[in-house]
């Protein structure tokens, strides 16, 4: 496995990748790796003869009131998991190296950036699409991996790599969860106390709604208070919680038989903003 830090380097990346007749899987991450990263190296390694993972807390994607500067990291730790899946190249690029002073140009999915976490966190998914677009012209995976965790993010990357001929097959995942059905997240590692514990509403929320639907709900309002009242239970402050359509994100007040539901929901545990989703 190779560190690569520069431009220039992950150019040589995708040369080497063509001059040897192999596919290359991209998984871009932020960093202080967990199972569910892994998961998605693992299956690029199956889907694809070259890895390449990316590290790299995106400055562009949060606000200034946001956890930037506290963000976890452990690149040595990281980079000992993405040999142990078969990673054949790591991508840890400075700040500079993908925002170069005279750096202008901005990627915006609007329709999908509009709601939910687009809402509540202005700019995020500008900074997010903006990103990967640069990742995805800098390596030209075949295929890039993404988890159904931030299934607002792989909407908005699946459209943009479509919309602009990007020519990668993007494929989401689905989200790896500890033993109590807590979504993983590198953010969990900001749980303090009985925190950990409370945050498990998120999950158990999504749960019972999936449970009511099966059970035959259909109303998107009913489902709602059923989450909201488990996040009370736990004193997690709400920041949305919506059942949207699955592709286009748009609001649902009834879920139809011919359309893809799922919930989408991010919640104050404490000051740790968490997210969860699923299918209903
Ligand atoms: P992050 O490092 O949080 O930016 O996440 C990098 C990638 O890992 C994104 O595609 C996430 O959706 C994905 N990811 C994060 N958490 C999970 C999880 N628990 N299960 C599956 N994929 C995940």
């Amino acid at each position: 496995m190779k560190v690569v830090r520069t431009v220039g380097e992950a150019y040589d990346v995708r040369r080497r990748c063509e001059a040897e007749g192999k596919g290359l899987a991209l998984v871009p991450t932020m960093g202080f790796l967990h199972a569910g990263h892994l998961a998605l190296m693992k299956e690029g390694r199956m889907r694809a003869g070259r890895v390449v993972t990316s590290i790299f807390v995106n400055p562009t994607q949060f606000a200034p009131t946001e956890d930037l500067a506290r963000y976890p990291r452990d690149l040595d730790g990281d980079l000992q998991k993405c040999e142990g899946v078969g990673v054949d190249w790591v991508f840890v690029p400075e700040t500079a190296e993908l925002y170069p002073p005279a750096f202008e140009t901005q990627v915006v999915v609007p329709r999908l950036s509009r709601g939910l976490c687009g809402a509540k966190r202005p700019g995020h998914f500008q900074g997010v699409a903006t990103v990967v677009t640069k990742l995805l012209a800098l390596f030209r995976p075949t295929v890039a991996l993404f988890g159904e965790k931030d299934y607002q993010q792989l909407r908005v990357v699946q459209t943009l790599a479509s919309d602009l001929n990007l020519g990668v097959e993007v494929v989401g995942l689905p989200t790896v969860r500890e033993a109590d059905g807590l979504a993983m997240s590198s953010r969990n590692s900001y749980l303090k106390g009985d925190e950990r514990r409370r945050a498990r509403a998120l999950s158990a929320g999504l749960r019972k709604a999936q449970r009511a639907v099966q059970s035959g709900e259909r109303q998107t309002a009913a489902i709602v208070g059923l989450v909201r009242g488990e996040l009370a239970a736990a004193e997690v402050k709400e920041d949305y919680v919506e059942v949207v359509d699955g592709e286009t994100l748009e609001p649902l007040e009834t879920i139809l038989p011919d359309r893809p539901a799922r919930l989408l929901l991010a919640g104050f545990v404490g000051t740790t903003r968490l997210i969860d989703n699923g299918p209903l």
